[in-house]
């Protein structure tokens, strides 16, 4: 605050209550307890409003019915010029202001508190930290828990020995790449293990290894390779191919894009060690599973990982694949082109949430 990088009004709602008493509360109709009235809410919010010049302002109310509070939901919140947090206490505040307006109800845990101000600071501690400027290293808060949706790694310090236990000897090599791999690694241990329901919503990317590739078997010319590739590089992935079984097809795609890798057969491709591959079919199929088992299987693979996609589906079946360490994902879409297809599953596993 002192930098000018936030600033956060304390507004006593007692200066808007009526009569001598300053009054805010009632008698709750049916149940007896005490509840803040609408229009002393309303009278506090127009003053508040004042501060918002143009800005429409975000009005949050903590409360235990709320939606859980997320860093998503924080870096929602973060996003906003002015946001006006309303503290209930007792049993909270009329229903009617709540509908008209409140834009929404968060919720710290399933917990009840005895009011509405610790709750606010926790959004406004962990908004602060996403406003550049505040935490002295923006890659601190990159790497913190749930940022990509993941959870930190372990964290030591000196002594290098304490009470017989040691720090991972990796932390202390120096070797740059070594120690960011145990961290990526251990991330990933972690979230598997503590928290595997932060998986749907984690963004994976920067924590598989360096080889993710998409492989497509063709079976006419009609592929789009271009934006197949502007695709590949948003990914980060480091190649894609294409299979031609016949001289002639591949031929003719190597004539419309000069720059594609062409093969001729899976052989080199499907011989590298410890190789994941994810086929990939728009329709249903018996025995494939669900994608987030595809996004948890990929994330536990430390080798490479290749996605398959075919233009005629049957490829997918074929004897070559057979036998290989597969998984298989089924879009919910059918009837849909090749690239929309490639589009919708590279981003359901390696796009940002
Ligand atoms: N009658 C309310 C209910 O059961 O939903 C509980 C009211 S609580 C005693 C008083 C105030 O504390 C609420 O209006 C809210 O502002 C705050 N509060 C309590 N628990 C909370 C939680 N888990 N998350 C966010 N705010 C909470």
């Amino acid at each position: 605050m002192k930098n000018n990088l936030l600033r956060v009004n304390l507004i006593n709602l007692r200066d808007f209550g009526k009569g001598n008493y300053r009054q805010l509360d009632d008698y709750a109709f049916g149940s007896g307890g005490m509840v803040f009235a609408a229009p002393q809410l309303k009278a506090a919010l127009d003053y508040a409003n004042l501060e918002s010049k143009n800005i429409k302002p975000f009005v949050v109310y903590p409360s235990p019915q709320g939606v859980l509070i997320n860093q998503e939901l924080i870096e929602s919140l973060a996003h906003q010029e002015h946001v006006i947090i309303f503290c209930g206490h007792y049993e909270g505040l009329d229903e009617r202001f709540v509908e008209k307006y409140v834009n929404l109800e968060v919720s710290i845990g399933d917990c009840v508190l005895t009011g509405g101000e610790l709750p606010a600071m926790i959004m406004i501690d962990s908004m602060s930290r996403l406003v550049p400027g505040v935490v002295g290293k923006t890659q601190a808060v990159i790497e913190d828990s749930f940022y990509r949706g993941m959870l930190d790694n372990p964290n030591y310090t000196r002594p290098f020995e304490w009470e017989g236990l040691r720090v991972p000897e990796v932390l202390l090599s120096g070797n740059d790449k070594q120690v960011s791999h145990w961290r990526r690694r251990e991330a990933v241990k972690r979230t598997l293990t503590r928290r595997p329901d932060l998986i749907s919503r984690a963004s994976i990317r920067d924590y598989l290894a360096d080889k993710v590739r998409v492989l497509i078997i063709a079976h006419d010319e009609n592929i789009e390779l271009e934006s197949l590739g502007a695709l590949c590089e948003a990914y980060e992935l480091s190649r894609s191919y294409v299979l031609a079984k016949s001289h002639e097809l591949r031929e003719k795609i190597k004539n419309l894009y000069p720059e594609a890798k062409v093969l001729g057969s899976l052989d080199k491709i499907l011989s590298e060690d410890n190789l994941l591959i994810v086929k990939i079919f728009s329709g249903s199929k018996n025995n494939s599973l669900h994608s987030l088992e595809v996004k948890r299987r990929c994330l536990e693979h430390e080798g490479s990982i290749l996605f398959i996609f075919a233009q005629d589906e049957s490829e997918l079946e074929s004897e070559a694949l057979e036998g290989v360490s597969s998984y298989l994902y089924e879009s919910e879409i059918n009837n849909v082109s090749l690239n929309i297809l490639i589009g919708t599953a590279l981003d359901r596993f390696l796009g940002k949430r």
